[in-house]
């Protein structure tokens, strides 16, 4: 049993046999870091993170002998994991050193003397707090009061506290995004003024932490907030900000319209109370990031982007491999940024050869299609308010394309009611003819509506 309660929270039993597992061994141990801001803030269940006297070969004998499984998982950070009624448990040994991920520092742990030591080489305020079930709180640098205040705040100088680990900023805007919570001011100046150093990073977890902030549906606040940050992680975007669109579709600047319509498509997301889907938050990001170099003015002295969808796509897969992404995601962001300004009707055969264009090895179209709609619906709300009249065509599009979903109409070869087989049957020999005549059936299909059957395709194609 607990004596001190953390706000009401209890830990979980599995964590607690593991902490009295640590100190019958005569070692001292903690709950820390997210853990412990999150049962503070009342959030049930986060990932248990402990911090302990021992070094990690003690901690692991004294868990052993408890019969508690241990995994070497970060030994070289003095970090081991312990599996306790299939719950996984960090259990670091107070560090000195180790947080650093931007390769300038050695990449071990020297270990510190005491709790204090640790919670002094923490990130944020809210993350540099432990709790012992007897011992109580250990809040040092007050972060309940940033909770209450709703602030991200480095432990310490935030100028030095980038400089040793630049992934920090990221994590800072993470937090901040996650929380719904500001960024301290001098934390805030800080991380404008140190994010050059962000170039010292793997860009792989720049893309991890790039994802954990869009994952929010908070990104746009992120790019409002912080555009220096965002720059620094993505230069590309930077030819955006303060670029005039000349254009009387636009009331915004590239930079900030892209930061709309991120917020606009997370709010879809977070409005039906399901988590952003990553495909449709990083398009949004990216959907606009050639605008500036197609950009041309005509003789009236409007603006227009001509070619920058398809431009976009082939800068996205760049950006997105450099962050090391996900094969699956870039294709779909990919797809989605093509095909964002294509005019689109409520038409079926102008939906269907959307629906074919979204499609290919391992594509969910059903889902892309959706969210095509969703970057169409978030990409207006970001332009003027005379352009808002064409959400309502959007919803008609969604609305018959779910129709022609259900109604199984075809939009690949594979749905279509003859196959290659079929063809080959009829006389025609194997080669690429079999595929343009495969393709014209779909046309035909989808254009004049000839319907799906084997009959009706075979005596389109005067093969019957
Ligand atoms: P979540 O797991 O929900 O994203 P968390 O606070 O648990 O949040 P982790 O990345 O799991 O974050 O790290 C656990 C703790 O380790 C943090 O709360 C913080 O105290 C510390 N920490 C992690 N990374 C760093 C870092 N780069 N610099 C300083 N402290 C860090
Ligand atoms: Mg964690």
């Amino acid at each position: 049993m607990c004596n001190v309660s953390l706000n009401g929270t209890q830990p979980s039993d599995a964590s607690l046999r593991v902490l009295r597992a640590l100190e019958a061994a005569g070692l001292e141990a903690w709950y820390v870091g997210g853990w412990v801001r999150d049962a503070l803030m009342g959030y049930p269940s986060h990932d248990v993170d402990m911090c302990c006297s021992g070094l990690w070969q003690e901690s692991k004998a004294a868990l052993e002998a408890a019969g508690i499984a241990v995994v070497e998982s970060g030994i070289k950070f003095g970090g081991i994991t312990a599996i306790s009624d299939g719950e996984r448990i960090e259990v670091t040994t107070y560090r000195l050193d180790g947080f650093y991920t931007d390769g300038r520092h050695p990449q071990s742990v020297e270990r510190a003397a005491s709790l204090e030591d640790d919670l002094a080489r923490r990130d944020f305020t809210v993350n540099a707090m432990a709790w012992h079930p007897e011992r109580g709180l250990v809040d040092r640098y007050d972060g309940q009061g940033d909770l209450e205040r709703k602030l991200i705040r480095a432990v310490g100088d935030p100028k030095r506290r980038f400089n040793e680990d630049a992934l920090r900023m990221l994590r800072a805007v993470r937090f901040a995004c996650r929380l719904d919570f500001m960024i301290e001011p001098e934390t805030k100046r800080a991380l404008a003024e140190c994010a050059p150093l962000l170039d010292a990073v793997a860009r792989e977890r720049v893309g991890i932490e790039l994802e954990g902030i869009l994952s929010t549906g908070h990104g746009g606040d992120a790019m409002l907030r912080y555009p220096e940050l965002i720059c620094a992680s993505v230069p590309e975007l930077a030819a955006g900000r303060g670029f005039d669109q000349r254009s009387v579709y636009h009331a915004f600047n590239v930079y900030e319209h892209i930061a709309r319509v991120l917020t606009v498509a997370g709010e879809l997301a977070l409005c039906d109370g399901v988590a952003p889907s990553s495909s449709l938050m990083w398009a949004a990001f990216l959907h606009d990031v050639s605008k500036p170099e197609c950009f041309t003015v005509d003789h009236a002295g409007s603006g227009h982007f001509y070619g920058h969808p398809e431009l976009g796509a082939k800068k996205a897969r760049v950006i997105m491999d450099r962050l090391a992404l996900s094969h699956d995601l870039v294709r779909d962001v990919c797809l989605l940024i093509k095909y964002h300004d294509k005019p689109l009707r409520p038409e079926r055969s102008c939906l269907l050869n959307m629906m074919r264009a979204l499609s290919g090895e391992g594509v969910d179209t059903a889902r892309l299609i959706d969210e095509l709609m969703d970057l169409k619906r978030a990409d207006t709300l970001g332009k003027a308010p005379s352009c808002f009249y064409y959400v309502e065509t959007i919803e008609e599009m969604r609305a018959l394309a779910h129709e022609l979903l259900k109604a199984g109409e075809p939009y690949t070869l594979k749905m279509l009611a003859i196959n290659g087989g079929d063809l080959i049957r009829a006389g025609v020999k194997p080669g690429p003819e079999l595929g343009q005549l495969l393709n014209s059936a779909l046309d035909a299909v989808i254009e004049d509506d000839i319907p799906n059957e084997r009959e009706a395709l075979l005596v389109h194609l005067n093969l019957n």
